[in-house]
Order: structure tokens, then C-alpha cells, then sequence
């Protein structure tokens, strides 16, 4: 391979644990685990937690979770440390003030005691004058002076980014080279005028400090990219990290509903959502692989080892990608039926326990059922929280058994209870309780003696045996549900009327 690098390569994963995680993210962990793992790298996750206003430690865990769920590790960061730790930024504003002061001192960031005001006076003044907005370098070259009567004043300086007045141009590793005319790009804040180091300084530092080699990160930052490529620039200067500069891939954004950006807002972007829903991780990892990358034109199911044995950059696609709920959907039931039944019945059973069906621990009756029924469900299904409905029927109490109210009104009107009562007459005396017996005896009695069409001589008995209309295969669901509790759910409906 071409871009094989010749040192270690690096990546990072560093959200920010504010609200619940989203597919942005997800996406963006899955490209730089594939990349790495496929190169044997390093895989950092780094928590940017230093938004003491949206972070949270609720969604730190949640993060933490979510990360796990999908299966995927990391060499250093939380709860495993490593050697550039600790990889939460909240624990380390001391590198932060230390790093902040050595740049001020080189003179690559200056004191800025511009008020918001000014700044928005002259911001305006300059939209009026033609000449682009953003802040004009008017504390760039203070006298001592000046800078005594603003101190003077009480003004509490922020720490500003000197960049270059040259453009800034970078081969980015999805769209080539890229270039940003300095005047496009001001001098920006590190620091706050409280001391607060914002994302500008944190990130860029963390990645010199931690010698990460490789940035992929959504297209939504490439705007960032010019001012973090300068302040590495000055970094390598005052010998913070190991002074190489990181390559950059940004990738492509993801439209959601209506050809707009996919926000992390919008509902289809809630990672919590698609574990509750039971997407398989694989499935959904499946998914996201495709946002901006493909293994191949014609394919697009594979497994998380397949991706990372494939993965290269040069096949992520800069353009957009579209979010497609249903391609989601139908590629995890995919996976769902990739699933030996064992395993499928075992990662069911959460999902039953949450819904009250299984207790737990997993009485051995109770996953013997699942195990049965597995099979009659696995076609059929798209998530494995489905299975509450599907089989629902099979674990629930006697005395809990209900009918879905709109089924039994359009399936068990006067002639679905006569279809009922025949169905239980045929069925009371079987000898054998087995799949063919009761099919047989089923088709005597309602398709042969009373003419019925299947249709119409199945549904209602499936209503009463089941409490739905859309249930797995009937004659396989009554021998599963056994001869008594069959015979006496048939019996119940028919005493409806
Ligand atoms: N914490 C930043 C975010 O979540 C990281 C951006 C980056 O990858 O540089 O947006
Ligand atoms: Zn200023």
C-alpha cells in the first residue's frame, strides 16, 4: 500500500460529553478505529469534557457505555490510561495554563483587551466598508503603554493566536489540497479573559502532546483546520509534542431528512435510540461504515473484521452522504439473520427483560423458549426489540395474556368466533401436539369441512392464540405454546362474544 506510514500512526477519538451520544460521532470512532486497527496503530479516545456549561457527567457515562455497546476498544484513554494521560481535559488546565504562557512568552499569542463591544463596532463598521469581518489585529502590536492604561482600566485580557499573514495550505487526506487565504482567518482566542482555555487551544495541544499522527473528523471542522494548522506550527516552536504536524481527512457530512445536515438533534441521530430499538451493533456499525466509504462497489454487508481489514482512506468519499433509516434498518435485519439462533436468543432476552417477560436471572424454562422460537422469528425481523410483540405471547402469565383490542374487533366479530370455536374443537382431542398434527387438523376442519380460505381460517385463531394479527408461523406457535394453555387462550376467546 502506498501510504503506509513509516512510524507508529495515532488517531484520536475526542467527543465532548454534552447531551446524548449521536451517529456523527459514532462514525467518526468507527473510521479512525478501522483506519488504525487496519495499520496497527494506536487508538486514543480523549474525553474534551472543558465546557463546563454543556458537559456532564451523565454523559460522560453515557458516552462510556455507548462506546462499549458498539464494541469498540481503545489503547489509551479513560478507565484504561496510558502513557499521554490523564485523557480527560478536565484534568489537565495545568498543561493548558503552562502551554498558554510559553506561547504568550514566544510572542505567537498576544493579550487581546478588546472589549465585545468594540470588537462588534468594528465588526460592523467593516461589513459596512466592504472589508471582511473578524477580528482586525488591533492588539497585536500594543505599547506598553497602552497596555498599562487598559490594565489600568480593570480590562481582563483574553490570550489571542497570532496567525500568519501567509495562506495556509494543507493536502487533506479525503479532499486533496485545500487552501485558506490569511485574511479569511484571524487571529482567535485561546483563553478567555478568566482563564478559561477554550477548544481552540485544548485540542490542538492534547493532539501535539499525545503525538497524534492522523486527524479524520467531520467535515463540519474544516474550518477549524487552518487556525490548528498554525498554532502545531508554534507549538513545534516552543517544543510542546513532538513538533510533526498531524495529517488531516475530513469527512464527508451526512444529510438527513429533507437534504439538510443530519443534526445531532434530530431523532435518527440518537445512538440511545438505536441500542433501546435493538440494532445490533455490527449492523449498525455496518450502516455507518457506508456514510462515506465503501469495501466495495457492488457490496454492502460486512463485518466490523472485514471493514478493518479493508479499510483505507482512499476510498471515503468527500461528498455527501445520505442518512437512510430504511437501508439502517434493512441492513441490520441482515445481521439479525447472520445470527446463530443461540446467539440471536441470547441477545433477545435483555430486551424481554426490560419488557417484564423474563425475569432475572433467566429462569432455564424461560430461555428455552426463546431458544425455540428463535428460529420463527429471525426472517422476520429488523430489530431485536421486535421480539417483545413476536413472542411476547409465549412468556407472558396466563392472566397478563391480552388480545391487541383493534385485532379482536376486525378478527373476532361473529364469524371469527365461530372460526374459534371450530378451531378448538378440532384441537381438543389431538393426540399428538406437534407442528404437522395441528396444521392437519386445523386444514380438516376449517379449509376442508367449512370451505374457509386460509386467510380467513387462520387469522382469528391466530388473534386468539397470539393476541395479534402479525405473529411468527401459527401451527409452530401452538406447539410452542402447548396443548393447555392453546386449548384454554382459544377457549377465552370464544367466550368473548
Ligand atoms: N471535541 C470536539 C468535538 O466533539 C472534537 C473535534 C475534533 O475532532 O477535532 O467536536
Ligand atoms: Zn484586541
Amino acid at each position: 500500500m502506498a501510504d503506509t506510514p513509516t512510524s507508529p500512526v495515532r488517531v484520536r477519538f475526542c467527543p465532548s460529553p454534552t447531551g446524548n451520544p449521536h451517529v456523527g460521532l459514532a462514525r467518526a470512532a468507527l473510521f479512525n478505529w478501522a483506519f488504525v486497527r487496519h495499520l496497527g496503530g494506536t487508538f486514543v479516545f480523549r474525553v474534551e469534557d472543558t465546557d463546563v456549561s454543556r458537559d456532564s457527567q451523565e454523559s460522560y457515562d453515557t458516552l462510556l457505555d455507548v462506546m462499549r455497546w458498539l464494541g469498540f476498544d481503545w489503547d489509551e484513554g479513560p478507565e484504561v490510561g496510558g502513557p499521554f494521560g490523564p485523557y480527560r481535559q478536565s484534568e489537565r488546565y495545568d498543561v493548558y495554563a503552562d502551554v498558554a504562557e510559553r506561547l504568550r512568552e514566544s510572542g505567537r499569542a498576544y493579550h487581546c483587551y478588546c472589549s465585545q463591544l468594540e470588537l462588534d463596532e468594528r465588526n460592523e463598521r467593516a461589513r459596512a466598508a466592504g472589508r471582511a469581518p473578524g477580528y482586525d489585529g488591533h492588539c497585536r502590536a500594543l505599547t506598553s503603554a497602552q497596555t498599562d492604561s487598559y490594565v489600568a482600566e480593570g480590562r481582563k485580557p483574553v490570550l489571542r493566536f497570532r496567525m500568519p499573514d501567509s495562506p495556509i495550505v494543507f493536502d487533506d487526506l479525503v479532499r486533496g489540497v485545500i487552501s485558506f487565504q490569511s485574511e479569511h482567518v484571524p487571529d482567535y482566542v485561546l483563553v478567555r479573559a478568566n482563564g478559561h482555555p477554550l477548544y481552540t487551544l485544548v485540542n490542538p495541544v492534547d493532539d501535539a502532546l499525545m503525538e497524534i499522527t492522523h486527524v479524520l473528523r467531520g467535515e463540519d471542522l474544516l474550518s477549524s483546520t487552518p487556525r490548528q494548522l498554525a498554532l502545531y506550527d508554534a507549538l513545534a516552536q516552543i517544543g510542546v509534542g513532538s513538533g510533526d504536524t498531524p495529517r488531516f481527512g475530513h469527512l464527508p457530512y451526512v444529510m438527513g431528512q429533507g437534504n439538510k445536515k443530519l443534526s445531532k438533534r434530530d431523532p435518527e441521530s440518537n445512538l440511545l435510540a438505536y441500542r433501546d430499538r435493538g440494532f445490533l451493533p455490527e449492523g449498525l456499525l455496518n450502516y455507518l461504515a457506508l456514510l462515506g466509504w465503501s469495501i466495495a462497489d457492488d457490496r454492502d454487508i460486512f463485518t466490523m473484521d472485514e471493514m478493518v481489514a479493508a479499510f483505507t482512506i482512499d476510498r471515503v468519499n468527500p461528498n455527501p452522504a445520505r442518512f437512510d433509516a430504511r437501508k439502517c434498518e434493512a441492513i441490520n435485519a441482515v445481521h439479525l439473520r447472520l445470527l446463530p439462533v443461540e446467539e440471536l436468543a441470547r441477545r433477545v432476552v435483555p430486551y424481554l427483560q426490560a419488557a417484564g417477560l423474563v425475569s432475572e436471572p433467566v429462569p432455564p424454562q424461560a430461555l428455552a423458549t426463546v431458544m425455540a422460537a428463535a428460529p420463527l422469528i429471525q426472517e422476520r425481523m429488523t430489530t431485536l426489540g421486535e421480539a417483545v410483540d413476536m413472542i411476547g405471547f409465549l412468556l407472558v402469565s396466563e392472566e397478563d395474556f391480552a388480545i391487541q383490542p383493534d385485532d379482536a374487533a376486525q378478527l373476532l366479530n361473529s364469524d371469527g368466533l365461530e372460526v374459534v370455536r371450530a378451531a378448538y374443537d378440532a384441537l381438543s382431542f389431538l393426540a399428538e401436539w406437534d407442528t404437522s398434527s395441528i396444521e392437519a387438523a386445523l386444514r380438516t376442519r376449517l379449509v376442508d369441512e367449512l370451505g374457509l380460505k386460509p386467510r380467513h381460517a387462520f387469522g382469528p385463531v391466530r388473534v386468539a392464540i397470539t393476541g395479534r394479527r402479525i405473529s411468527p408461523p401459527l401451527f409452530e406457535s401452538l406447539e410452542l405454546l402447548g396443548r393447555e394453555r392453546s386449548l384454554s387462550r382459544l377457549r377465552d376467546a370464544a367466550d368473548l362474544s
